[in-house]
């Protein structure tokens, strides 16, 4: 392992059996209420075995690369590094993580719509010649900066344009220019990338449309000489094995008639969300409440048209750990951690706020939520994709605590992660927790260096 020696970049609690996520974080919180009440962040590093045990057996024909975009902590990269996933990155700090967690320049693709020259330099110098390009200045860089890289053209959808609001990737018309243009300047063209976002409301429909198109792109290669043999159909897996399942279904067949497995063409996804997400949960405080009445005029006479909402106000929102609610994405409401909560606790309209009292720093604008007392904690699931990532996020980092079961940690040995290269330490720890009524212990701390 290169890198930093003797630094730990990270520590993974590895609980007795029996331990479950919801004692970590109720320890944690026990822990926080004595201090700064500050939000934090629990991994649970099974999770991502769990998840790649469901991928291969649900798509084995389909070859995971991880984007790194989705969350880049070294303790996930590590992990996926193991179980033998590829990676894409979208710049060099990526690449170069990537590279020092041992992955081979080979299962790494540099993807991005327009990328640094640098960054391109820094691919070829490290023998990364998997690059995305679905634009002619884009090419021209690349065949002067990195000559000898392998080029998946970005084909656009119409889902992905529709997500972004901006046309991403290149239409088939396009293509055409762009493998002339690639044959011109002697830069080899190898396949078709493309990505239909989760939000996609008819996938059959958009999977049709973009293997079709992927197939002609590879006529059009084929004939002007260029070995197509890769296929990369993108991401959009929410995590779920009934969606993975729905995809497979869609895919399955078209895959059959256009890129046969006689064929010789490698297909791969860039499953992100799919292996993150649920491995993450966010812990956040609440530090203020209002109370508002909407009152209006009725039409149905003598009708009472009061309607009580409570305002919440928390210790993160989007300008840290819930950005993708800026770019769009709403966020479910949280489960409360209570106190000895009743199930037939009364529901009311409620409405959460990050901290600083600004119009957008809404996070989740109407939920139905039992009445909350400044102090209580509110978690928030489903918080591994884009939440950690620094570059999104303004406040300063919260902590991560990372935790795998017993269980999980001896099938993670078995399925070949052997974390063990980079740990120089493993305390047994003792429950020496201050909180005298949590159940909650670790039965070993993994210092993991990287
Ligand atoms: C973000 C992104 C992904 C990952 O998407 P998920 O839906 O999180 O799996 C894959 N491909 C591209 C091009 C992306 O921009």
């Amino acid at each position: 392992m290169k890198g930093l020696a003797d630094k730990p970049s990270y520590i993974i609690e590895l609980l007795e059996a029996g331990v479950t996520l919801d004692d970590v974080i109720d320890g944690h919180i026990c822990e926080q209420t004595l201090v700064e009440k500050s939000a934090f962040v629990v991994g649970d590093l099974g999770a991502l075995m769990q998840q790649h045990a469901c991928w291969q057996s649900t798509v084995p024909q389909l070859q995971p690369y991880y984007p790194v975009k989705c969350n880049s902590s070294p303790a996930v990269t590590q992990v996926l590094a193991a179980l033998g996933l590829g990676f894409v990155c979208t710049n060099k700090a990526e690449m170069n993580m990537v590279l020092e967690h041992g992955v081979p320049p080979e299962h790494i693709i540099l993807s991005g719509v327009c990328k640094q020259l640098a960054h391109i330099k820094y691919a070829a110098r490290n023998n990364i010649q998997y690059l995305v390009c679905e634009n002619e200045a884009e090419l021209s860089k690349i065949s002067r900066l990195h000559p000898s890289a392998k080029l998946l053209l970005q084909l656009t959808t119409e889902a992905h344009a529709a997500e972004t609001s901006m046309a991403i990737g290149s239409s088939l018309k396009s293509c055409r220019h762009l493998l002339e243009a690639a044959k011109e300047q002697g830069i080899e063209v190898v396949g078709v990338t493309f990505h239909i976002p989760s939000s996609c409301e008819d996938l059959q429909q958009a999977y049709t449309h973009a293997l079709s198109d992927a197939r002609c792109v590879f006529d059009m290669g084929l004939d002007l000489g260029f070995n197509m043999n890769i296929l990369d159909i993108g991401g959009g897996f929410t995590g779920t094995e009934f969606q993975l399942k729905q995809v497979e279904s869609a895919v399955r067949p078209l895959l059959d008639a256009y890129f046969s497995p006689m064929s010789g063409v490698q297909v791969l996804a860039q499953p992100g969300s799919f292996y993150v997400a649920s491995a993450f949960s966010l812990a956040v405080n609440v530090i203020g409440k209002k109370v508002v009445t909407h009152c209006w005029d009725s039409l149905v006479q003598g009708e009472n048209n009061e309607d009580t909402e409570f305002l919440y106000y928390m210790n993160e929102g989007v300008y840290g750990p819930f950005s993708r609610k800026l770019v769009g994405n709403s966020i479910a409401a949280p489960s409360v951690h209570k106190r000895g909560l009743c199930a037939e606790e009364t529901a009311y309209p409620s409405s959460l706020w990050g901290p600083t009292l600004d119009d957008l720093d809404q996070v989740v604008d109407r939920c139905l939520l039992p009445q909350l007392s400044v102090g209580d904690w509110l978690l928030f699931s489903n918080m591994g994709a884009c939440s950690l990532d620094e570059s999104l996020s303004c406040s300063p980092q919260l902590p991560v605590y990372y935790t795998v079961s017993t269980s999980d940690w001896y099938e993670m040995q078995e399925a070949g992660v052997a974390l063990d290269s980079a740990m120089k330490n493993f305390s047994m720890v003792q429950p020496s927790f201050a909180c005298p009524f949590t159940k909650y212990y670790a039965v070993a701390h993994l210092t993991v260096f990287s």
